[in-house]
């Protein structure tokens, strides 16, 4: 072989080679650069998540401190998402989200940072807002008004509308700022939470009325663990009584016993003990001492006859793996369950109905009846009342808190008739009343007039320790 086709046979051996290392190259940052995207975007909006999101408004933070002006962090979850992914399914749940997704992405600048951080949940970072404050509260809110449209939407199932709306909560911050990247997002999810509080489709900005909420939260949080440490729930009881003032049961409730002696009452602590996952550890302390009361109670004539009441945690009736853990506390109990009311609020939803039927069809073949607490206060007490295995329903106690008064003469009126009318439907239904929060007698009389068959409320005895409901029963009832 001559020396020129030898060269020229090495020349192409060296762009065979060079064109292969261009390709492997361009494979390696392909994948590199997929990777890079994954790592830092949500696969289904295309939307940066996240840790990408933190680390831009680290970088916000600084250069505000720096530089003045304001800068905004925009915590936005939609309403009623459950429903769209329930009803209609996750592909047209995850088409709303791209949707809303792209909506708003059309609506801002290139340089804002809008990211998903997961679920329904979208977060928007705008810098350089001008450093008037007012100025400024007027442009984010402008913008979230936006924000607002891109949310909404309206879906048709089976002959039912429903609506989908946006809940944005802000923090708008300047240059003397103290709060760290997760506490701007932490106060702006808060400010979120009090718009959906406030009726959803609405923008809250958090401010110092929120912070100071904040705080008391945090100071009741650590209430809650240490009661659930050192066991220092206690629980009351109310009486039920019949229009002959006869004592037919009792409601458990319980209170946390504060170190320094006070009492805290549920609605101060049952809703954060939902938010944080400790209201089954909660319900389960009491679901254990009410067993032992009424096992106590049963070796004594009169008070074996009292049936005793309890709220239930919503998820007892969601998730069939609770059933077990409930089941076991109560077979373990040894008490007579059919003296146990298991109370489930109205405002617990309708998805898997059936599903919540089987669970309670298990526990009623142990003896336990239930009743729906807070009737009229949900959105679908005849659904309930048709389809659920109810023994008792309990009317709110917000029909009748303006009876004595007269301010609102046809408010009044109103929950007058409403009180009658779902008292003579229960009846024709073959269920139990009780009318809840009775303070006076004018109410009770016409309560009774109407067919009620239990009350209870401060007017005969308010919730009390159980030697003291013990001691009312054997005066009342003897
Ligand atoms: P609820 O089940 O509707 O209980 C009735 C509430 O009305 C009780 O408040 C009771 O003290 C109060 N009440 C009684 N008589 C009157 C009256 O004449 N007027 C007025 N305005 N109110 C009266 P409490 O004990 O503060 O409990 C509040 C709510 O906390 C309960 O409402 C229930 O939903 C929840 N709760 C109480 N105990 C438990 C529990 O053990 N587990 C769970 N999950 N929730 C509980
Ligand atoms: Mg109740
Ligand atoms: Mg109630």
């Amino acid at each position: 072989m001559n020396s020129a086709i030898k060269i020229q046979l090495l020349r192409n051996l060296l762009d065979e080679i060079s064109t292969r290392y261009d390709y492997l190259y361009d494979i390696n940052r392909q994948m590199l650069e997929e990777t890079q995207y994954a790592a830092s975007h949500d696969p289904l909006t295309g939307l940066v998540n996240r840790a990408v999101f933190e680390e831009n408004l680290a970088r916000a933070l600084s250069v505000v401190k720096r530089h003045g002006g304001h800068t905004a962090v925009l915590f936005m979850d939609l309403d009623n998402f459950k429903q769209v992914n329930d009803t209609i399914g996750h592909d047209e749940g995850d088409r709303l989200l791209c949707d809303v997704a792209s909506s708003v992405t059309a609506n801002i600048r290139k340089e804002d940072v809008f990211a998903r951080f997961g679920g329904d949940e979208f977060v928007l970072l705008i810098e350089r807002i001008t450093s008037n404050v007012d100025q400024a509260i007027t442009v984010v809110s402008d913008l979230c008004q936006k924000i607002l449209a891109c949310a909404k939407h309206t879906y048709h199932v089976s002959g039912n509308t429903f609506f989908v709306s946006g809940s944005i909560g802000v923090v708008l911050f300047g240059s003397n700022s103290t709060a760290s990247v997760e506490e701007l997002i932490r106060h702006a999810d808060v400010a979120m939470y009090e718009a959906k509080k406030k009726g959803k489709d609405q923008v809250v900005f958090f401010d110092d009325a929120i912070k100071a909420r904040l705080e008391e939260q945090i100071v009741i949080e650590q209430k809650i663990r240490d009661a659930i440490k050192n066991d220092t729930f206690i629980l009351h009881y109310q009486p039920k009584l019949s229009q002959h003032g006869v004592i037919m049961g009792v409601e458990a409730l319980v209170r946390i016993q504060d170190p320094e002696g006070d009492l805290i009452c549920p609605n101060q602590y049952i809703p954060l003990c939902e938010k944080r996952n400790l209201i089954s550890i909660v319900s389960e302390k009491v679901l254990i001492e009410v067993c032992k009361t009424l096992k106590a109670w049963e070796k004594n004539p009169l008070l074996s006859t009292m049936d005793i009441s309890i709220n239930i945690n919503p998820a007892w009736l969601r998730h069939p793996t609770f059933v077990e853990k409930i089941e076991e506390i109560l077979r373990h109990s040894g008490a007579n369950l059919s003296r146990l009311i298991f109370e489930i609020t109205e405002s617990i939803e309708l998805v898997d109905i059936h599903v919540k039927i089987a669970i309670m069809e298990k526990f009623t073949a142990l003896g336990v009846r239930f009743a729906l607490d807070d009737f009229g206060t949900g959105r679908s007490s005849l659904v309930y009342l048709s389809q659920l295995p109810v023994y008792e329903i309990k009317i709110d106690h917000s029909f009748i808190v303006h009876w004595d008064e007269y301010v609102t003469e046809i408010e009044n009126e109103k929950c007058h008739r409403f009180v009658k009318a779902t008292i003579a439907m229960a009846k024709s239904l073959g269920l139990k009343v009780t009318i809840e929060g009775v303070e006076s007698t004018k109410v009770s009389h016409a309560l009774w007039e109407m067919g009620c068959d239990t009350i209870q409320g401060v007017l005969y005895a308010s919730p009390m320790n159980q030697k003291m409901i013990e001691t009312l029963i054997y005066t009342h009832n003897n």
